[in-house]
């Protein structure tokens, strides 16, 4: 008999105490009980049972293969779409199995517009920046600046972003696109650290710039030599500034003997400022709006001859980070 019971028995005889115990709900356990009767024991022998099973379970876990995180080495990388015609962005695209190959192994892709769900411009590695800048568009102010905050590596894509291109026509007392006065390229408003000139650039070229500035954060040493070689004729571009024209063609290529008469040049300028005359381009500078395309275009240009010596070295790189 509990302690319970006992007093009840003392104050109330033993009728109560019987009483009490029938009136109780069915599976509810009696007060008294709950208080005074400890619950049987669980019998000691099934523990190791359980010990077993938890043991086998361990062991289950424990052999299970390390789950591969694929993305760990990657660098991020995002498309920062300013006032241009998505010429750059439809290059880069062009890539094919290329553009897979790299998002599958080297770049996430943070931040695009047009093929990213994400709407304010995250921490990245690299920023691919295409178009130039409308100053009398807060947006667009506002965005240039987050974009050099947030990013490592700030990439001016195509000659809207490094020259100011064909949005130049907005200037100068040409015909201004609607309600907008005054485009200005990336490289006036913030620093640019490398740039891929052209209109648009090739997607090989795009796609290279990409993989160099992977091997450039997460290469090896050779790895991070060769990538360095390779950027810095764009790093040069960048830090020689925003201003471009057709002289740089005549003095640079020309002038130095180099030019072939591939006539790229005369292909790439939008205001069919140069003619090939006798196998060699004339620019005609009163035409010029200044927009570096033809010197970009131009295949004797801006790679200087420190990175032709390592070109083949370049091109083994290449061929062996794209390998599917
Ligand atoms: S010559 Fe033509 S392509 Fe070259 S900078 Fe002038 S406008 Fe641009
Ligand atoms: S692109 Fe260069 S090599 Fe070709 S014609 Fe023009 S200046 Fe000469």
């Amino acid at each position: 008999m509990g302690l319970l019971d006992k007093l009840k028995s003392l104050l109330f005889g033993k009728e109560a105490v019987s009483e009490g115990k029938q009136d109780a709900k069915p599976g509810a356990k009696p007060a008294d009980e709950a208080i005074v009767e400890k619950p049987a024991e669980q019998p000691v022998a099934a523990k190791p049972a359980e010990d077993k099973v938890e043991q086998v379970e361990q062991k289950h876990i424990i052999q299970k293969p390390k789950e591969e995180k694929p993305v760990a080495d990657k660098i991020t990388v995002g498309h920062v779409h300013m006032s241009g015609c998505t010429g750059c962005l439809v290059s880069l695209a062009d890539n094919y199995e290329g553009l897979l190959t790299i998002l599958d192994k080297y770049a996430d892709l943070v931040y695009c517009l047009t093929l990213a769900d994400v709407r304010h411009i995250p921490e990245m590695d690299v920023a691919l920046v295409e178009g130039s800048v409308c100053i009398n568009d807060e947006c667009s102010m506002e965005e240039i600046l987050e974009t050099r905050e947030r990013a490592k590596i700030v990439v001016a894509l195509g000659g809207c972003a490094c020259y100011g291109n064909t949005t130049r026509f907005c200037r100068g007392g040409q015909q201004n696109q609607p309600q907008h006065e005054g485009f200005v390229p990336i490289g006036d408003l913030i620093k640019v650290d490398v740039y891929i000139p052209a209109c648009a650039p090739t997607p090989q070229q795009i796609r290279n710039v990409c993989l160099m500035a992977y091997l450039l954060l997460k290469g090896n040493d050779e790895q991070k030599a060769l990538a360095t070689a390779y950027l810095t004729p764009l790093m040069n571009l960048a830090a020689a500034g925003t201003e471009a024209c057709g002289c740089d063609l005549m003095t640079e290529v020309i002038n130095q003997g180099l030019c072939m008469g591939c006539g790229s040049c005369a292909a790439a300028c939008t205001v069919r400022a140069i003619t090939m005359q006798y196998g060699k381009p004339q620019v005609e500078r009163d035409l010029c709006i200044k927009c570096g395309a033809c010197y970009a275009q131009c295949p004797r240009s801006f790679f200087s001859f420190d990175v032709c010596g390592q070109y083949e070295s370049i091109t083994e790189l290449i061929g062996e980070v794209m390998k599917p």
